[in-house]
């Protein structure tokens, strides 16, 4: 039941992908072979082999294992995704471990632990061969709770994490009272094993159980819509069945050829679980990092996206102000100059009634590059501010270096040469620019040296275009007169 990837998209628990195609094909394949070991060992399945006494806890010791790993990966899953399915399927697990124990610490080593009447042994046995059904009958009444849910939601079945530490406290003062109640009941109740054959009480027992494992699979296999947990319950019901009949109705003694197979399916069923929601894990965290790493780089993309101008690929006006809204702050804090140049392109419209818009954008794109071209300094910015407008931000810059950088920046764009119309009244493109500086002292605003810049190119244009002028801040657009950021405030 291995991840496919391009079918779920996003990454998350077992309990609530819906299983593939193959999916289902890898259970009809996995119950399919199981069918065919039973017919293949029919004939054979009384003869006796060589007696091997430590193979038995050594199967019990792989089943302690084996539980204890699925319900790790289980309990993982339930982290992310809290399902009561996984809940259920994890303390199911850790009461099959349990058991599993307790059946491996009361069975003498020396021996099996039936034919040397070990009658506690055989109760073990039937606790552990039942706890793994009755999870499966408990999973299989929660049909409404482990539909499927939407990926990742918090969907009404959620549970908390306080729901998984009472399961597991449940699970141990279960495990307590039937360790308890099982020694009761030794002493009163028939015993299930005489002479290594299960006697007509164990017979009742058995069967008992093993209808709780059919109707648990019936159960199952009629759930929709079906999960991929169901699947994996589905397959480990089939393989339990599978092993109950072999080991319990096709052997006839311990250690005949049926016993042994019956353990080793088991011991094999169990490690292929395991490793099936291993892989299953270990895909979920590679689809939910790769996803991690495709979201880092949208976001990064609609960062930049949002805060630059597509046709110049220069910061957008938005950037700008943020910038220079922080530039300010630092600036008024140590008290230190902060120069903002606006620049505007001279008799555009004219331009684009000539050439077309396509060229005009074409144009604009080449003086947006000129101007930055002019910002050296890791602090400055060059954005695009408006239609054919650009702005400068320039901190720890006076107005004599501003005034420098302007001019400089004008006679980059003039220096490109782009041919005006005939008729324009100049021969090429060029710009005209307005200086405004912060001394870091007074107290105007950002907005007063934005306007101050903006009046300053005001009257660069009326001074006949294609200069730099500058223009000293008004004193009357102080903060006083304008909204102040609280922050501000206590600077
Ligand atoms: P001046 O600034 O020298 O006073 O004259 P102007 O012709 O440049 O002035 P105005 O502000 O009236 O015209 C600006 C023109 O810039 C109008 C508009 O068509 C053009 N423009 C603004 N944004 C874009 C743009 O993204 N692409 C193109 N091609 N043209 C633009
Ligand atoms: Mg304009
Ligand atoms: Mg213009």
């Amino acid at each position: 039941m291995g991840a496919r990837d391009g079918d779920r998209g996003l990454p998350t628990a077992v309990a609530r992908f819906a299983p593939s195609l193959q999916d289902r094909r890898r259970v009809q394949w996995a119950l399919g072979l199981s069918l065919i070991l039973v017919l293949i060992l029919a004939p054979f399945a009384t003869l006796p082999l060589r007696r091997m006494d430590v193979l038995q806890p050594a199967f019990e010791g792989w089943s302690i294992f084996a539980e204890a790993m699925m319900a790790t990966l289980l309990f993982s899953q339930f982290s992310v995704v809290k399902s009561p399915g996984l809940l259920v399927l994890g303390c199911g697990c850790i009461l099959t471990a349990l058991t599993a124990l307790g059946m491996m610490l009361s069975t003498p080593l020396s021996g099996s632990a039936f034919s040397s009447g070990a009658a506690d042994a055989g109760w073990f046995f039937l606790m552990w061969m039942a706890s793994f059904p009755l999870t499966a009958l408990i999973y299989s009444s929660l049909r409404g709770a482990q539909g499927l849910v939407r990926v990742n939601s918090g969907g009404p079945a959620d549970l908390k994490t306080w729901h998984a530490v009472a399961g597991v406290g449940g699970v141990l003062a279960l495990f307590l009272a039937l360790l308890l109640g099982g020694v009761a009941l030794v002493a009163i109740a028939p015993p299930l094993y005489a002479n290594g054959q299960a006697t007509v009480a164990g017979k009742l027992a058995f069967s008992a159980v093993f209808g709780v494992a059919l109707l648990a699979l019936v159960r199952c296999m009629r759930r929709r819509p079906r999960t991929l947990l169901d699947g994996w319950v589905i397959i480990s019901l089939g393989a339990w069945l599978f092993s109950a009949v072999i080991s319990g109705v096709m052997s006839r003694t311990d250690f005949d050829l049926a016993w042994y197979v019956g353990r080793a399916y088991g011991a094999i069923c169990s490690a292929l679980l395991v490793v099936i929601l291993a892989v299953e894990y270990a895909n979920q965290q590679r689809r939910a990092f790769e996803m991690h790493s495709a979201l880092m780089a949208s976001n990064e993309a609609l960062r930049h996206l949002s805060r630059h101008d597509a046709l110049t690929g220069l910061p957008n006006r938005r950037y700008f102000d943020t910038h220079l809204e922080q530039q300010y702050a630092v600036m008024r804090r140590y008290r230190r100059t902060l120069a903002v140049v606006i620049f505007d392109v001279d008799g555009f419209k004219g331009y684009n009634d000539t050439f077309g818009h396509q060229a005009g954008d074409i144009c604009l794109a080449r003086i947006g590059r000129a101007l930055q071209s002019c910002c050296r300094r890791a602090t400055d910015l060059a954005a695009r501010y408006g239609g054919e407008e650009f702005a400068f931000v320039l901190p720890e810059t006076d107005l004599a270096a501003a005034m420098r950088v302007a001019e400089m920046a004008r006679e980059a764009v003039e220096a490109l040469a782009i041919p005006q119309g005939p008729g324009a009244p100049r021969s090429c493109v060029t710009v005209s620019a307005g200086v405004a500086v912060y001394d870091g002292r007074d107290l105007t605003s950002i907005e007063g040296v934005v306007a101050a810049a903006d009046e300053a190119l005001f009257h660069a244009k009326s001074r006949g275009r294609n200069r730099v002028a500058s223009q000293s801040l008004n004193p009357a657009r102080t903060r006083s007169a304008l909204p102040v950021p609280p922050k501000l405030r206590a600077v």
